[in-house]
């Protein structure tokens, strides 16, 4: 009987082992940590987002230049399938108010559980605490248990889903980055995506509004533009809308320094607003009255007034647009370490459709580790699942030509 080894224990590789061992093929799963889906149980503290009920054509695009790569997976593995395969395993999901589809538990430890033992009736053997390393001459994965010497396993076909760079501590630490490299494989270099920037608040700025939330803006970086909302930390913003523009603040950045423009009131245009900031002041400091006439939180306030360095423009139109423009120097992304995912991995036109390596036929590849990235909403997850039930597909397509 063929057998079939996953590395990697994540959302992609389970699910990879969950189609090829409900075909009746033997499978078995490696894990360097002592237990599998330690980044799927963490992205659950917060609420588990494992799709998003959006138009199809409108999810596709959250992948940006990834978008047609990833089309017939999505398409074949949809936001749709994964709910129901979320539901066959006794995990009902919910469509949130921004469309965002969680588990109804919120956690994804139950569905974790539950996918384990639908796993182990499946005849799928977990072995964790054994580490990929590298391959052999002959090109064969050679895998170590614990600090045991590494030694091929035998297996038909491999499936690699070796999870991004971010979080290194949950086990996906790009290490394999070289070791494909090593391969002769095109690998993109892993920096991190869906990330909080920094920015070199005045002490009095970070220590007074540090942990606080600026509601309903945009923000603007180059061209890009995104709404929702960000969160002041200690050294920068962090939140939904920022996560959104990581990839043009790293071109950005690239190029030398960044800014970021908020409109703090992206619902009027500039002579609204100056229409509004026209009527009588009378006594009322200057904080009040912004609070009355247009509805600026404090915190919003002391951005503006931090980003003009006290010295705002007296008359409407000035304030208006300074208002509409809120300029902050960037000057950097947060670590890899910490962030949300990462960008780059292998190379897009390394893989085909069906996952399999194009230059080593019977080695698969699966979820974070190809280079795509996408916003936060379920994007990532749902692209995690669909290319792993598209790399096992693919291996089941490469076993049945191999044995006719
Ligand atoms: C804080 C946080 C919150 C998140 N929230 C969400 C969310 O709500 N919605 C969403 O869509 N996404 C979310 N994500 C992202 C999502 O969790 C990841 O995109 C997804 O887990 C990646 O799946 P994967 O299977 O590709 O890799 P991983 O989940 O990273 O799994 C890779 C596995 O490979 C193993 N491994 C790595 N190297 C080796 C090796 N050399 N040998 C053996 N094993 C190895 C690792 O131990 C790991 O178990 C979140 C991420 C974080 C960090």
């Amino acid at each position: 009987m063929a057998r079939v080894i996953v590395i990697g224990g994540g959302p992609a590789g389970l699910m990879a082992a969950d189609v090829v061992s409900a075909a009746g093929v033997s499978v078995s799963v490696f894990d360097g940590m002592p237990s599998v889906g330690r980044k799927l149980l963490l992205a659950g503290r917060g609420g588990l987002n494992l799709t998003h009920s959006e138009p199809i054509d409108a999810l596709l695009g959250r992948y940006g230049v990834a978008r047609e790569f990833l089309s017939k997976s999505i398409g074949a593995f949809s936001p749709e399938a994964l709910r129901a395969f979320t539901h066959e395993i006794g995990v009902d999901t919910f469509v949130g108010t921004s469309g965002r589809v969680f588990p109804r538990s919120m956690k994804a430890s139950p569905l974790l559980r539950a996918w384990l033992a639908r796993l182990s009736r499946q005849g799928v053997e977990l072995r964790t605490r054994h580490r990929f390393v590298g391959f052999d001459d002959s090109k064969r994965p050679l895998i170590a248990a614990g600090s045991g010497a590494p030694k091929v396993e035998p297996a038909d076909a491999v499936v690699f889903a070796l999870g991004g760079g971010s979080w290194p501590r949950l086990g996906s630490d790009g290490a394999w980055v070289s070791l494909m490299a090593d391969l002769g494989i095109r690998v993109q270099v892993l920096e991190p995506a869906n990330v909080g920037l920094g920015i070199d608040w005045s002490e009095y700025f970070r220590e007074r509004f540090g942990g606080e939330a600026l509601k309903r803006i945009a923000i603007t970086v180059g061209k890009e533009r995104q709404r929702g909302e960000l969160i002041v930390t200690v050294s920068g913003l962090e939140g939904g809308a920022v996560y959104a523009l990581t990839p043009a603040l790293r071109q950005t950045l690239a190029c030398g320094r960044a800014e970021i423009q908020i409109d703090l009131r992206p619902d009027l245009d500039t002579s609204d607003l100056a229409n509004r900031l026209s009527r009588p002041r009378g006594k009322q400091s200057l904080a009040t009255w912004l609070r009355k006439t247009i509805h600026l939180a404090p915190v919003a306030i002391a951005l503006l007034r931090e980003a003009s360095g006290d010295a705002l423009p007296r008359d409407a139109l000035g304030l208006a647009r300074s208002i509409k423009e809120v300029r902050l120097p960037v000057t950097g992304l947060s670590g890899i370490e910490r962030a949300i995912s990462s960008a780059g991995g292998i190379s897009l036109d390394e893989v085909g459709p069906d996952m399999m390596l194009r230059r080593h036929p019977g080695l698969f590849v699966a979820g974070e580790m190809l280079d795509w990235e996408a916003p936060t909403g379920g994007y990532l997850l749902q692209g995690c699942f669909a290319t792993g039930h598209a790399a096992g597909r693919g291996v089941l397509g490469y076993l049945a030509e191999r044995s006719s």
